[in-house]
């Protein structure tokens, strides 16, 4: 099942859950049973590992090849988001990515390596590979971010090709949102999704990338969490790493991905730091039923963790050999 499905099947009404100061104080008292979404196994003690958000098995397993291949953990995210994002049928990513609300596909992506050097690109048009894009900024410029037309243009200048991104379906889409053109970013939960990846290689490095279309028939500019360091994504290779899926705007608030590794530094699992993290977003915002945040996170160890307000968040977890797509424990069992 795609991500958008996921999205789409989220169970989003009914709370009824007291919000506490952290997620350890308030959250909800049922526990997983097997046939229950389970928070991922924190048991995991083994590299190289490759997990990404949602089901993305295509990509996993390019990363995975990659890395078995000999290749650093930066290669592989590289590679493996590069599927997702040529994959024209993914209406959040790449290629066939849904469009903002003047109907025009803008790209956001990053990746950040094992030295803590970071490339981003934002609101970036026409090139169907965002994620090399924000690579080559990290490797050949002297910045992190571009934005816009001048990341498109730096883009060009290195050898990209421009594309129109706009597909037959994605238009079609975009002409059905525009006979109500309603404007409700935070409730259209179904309409917005990425793909945040995070590796470890056989050396035991760590890289992570993060790439997206953002929120279907956003506002002209509106950028997200997915390219912004400590937001959408961080890592620090002696720690571990994190990335974030979901509502963009909450990530972005509580700095997430940046927030888990310095829990992860202060000694908690992947798990406690993803589920604190949530804590965050939920203290913050007693709206949190009308959208839906989900982060994982690996260890410096391998291990890992997921986490979501809402059912039905998932990740694709590649690792001794299996390439898996496991549900993710959440917050609101209400
Ligand atoms: N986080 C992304 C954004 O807000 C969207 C997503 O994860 O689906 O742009």
């Amino acid at each position: 099942m795609k991500r958008r499905k996921f999205i789409q099947n989220a169970s989003l009404s009914g709370i009824g859950i007291a919000v506490g100061s952290t997620l350890a104080n308030c959250k909800p008292k049922e526990e997983s049973n097997g046939e229950n979404p389970v928070a991922f196994s924190s048991d995991v003690t083994k590299y190289p590992l490759v997990i990404a958000t949602w089901n993305v098995p295509e990509s996993t397993a390019k990363a995975w090849e990659v890395i078995d291949e000999g290749s650093s953990a930066l290669d592989a995210i590289e590679q493996g988001c590069m599927v997702e994002e040529a994959n024209e049928k993914g209406q959040s990513v790449g290629i066939g990515g849904l469009p903002d609300r003047d109907g025009k596909v803008t790209l956001d992506a990053c990746i950040m390596n094992k030295e803590g050097n970071y490339g981003a690109v934002v609101c970036m048009q026409n090139i169907v590979h965002p994620i090399s894009v924000a690579r080559k900024v990290m490797e050949d410029t002297p910045h992190v971010i571009l934005a816009g037309k001048g990341a498109e243009q730096f883009a060009v200048s290195v050898g990209f090709k421009r594309e129109d991104l706009l597909t037959e379906a994605s238009r079609k889409a975009w002409e059905e949102w525009k006979v109500k053109s309603e404007y409700k970013p935070i409730i259209n939960i179904e309409n917005h999704d990425t793909i945040g990846m995070l590796a470890i290689d056989k050396n035991g490095d760590i890289s992570g990338g993060c790439t997206t279309s953002g929120l279907a028939y956003k506002m002209a500019g509106r950028v997200g969490d997915s390219p912004i360091i400590g937001s959408g994504l961080f890592i620090d290779n002696e720690i571990g790493g994190a990335t974030a899926t979901g509502l963009g705007e909450e990530v972005l608030k509580t700095v997430g991905s940046f927030l888990i590794v310095e829990l992860m530094r202060q000694g908690r699992t992947p798990q406690q730091a993803c589920e604190e993290a949530i804590g965050r977003i939920i203290k913050k915002s007693p709206n949190y039923n009308d959208f839906q945040v989900g982060y994982i996170a690996v260890n410096k160890d391998g291990e890992t963790g997921m986490y979501s307000i809402h059912e039905h968040f998932s990740a694709t977890v590649y690792q001794n050999g299996e390439n898996t797509n496991i549900k993710s424990d959440f917050y609101n069992k209400s």
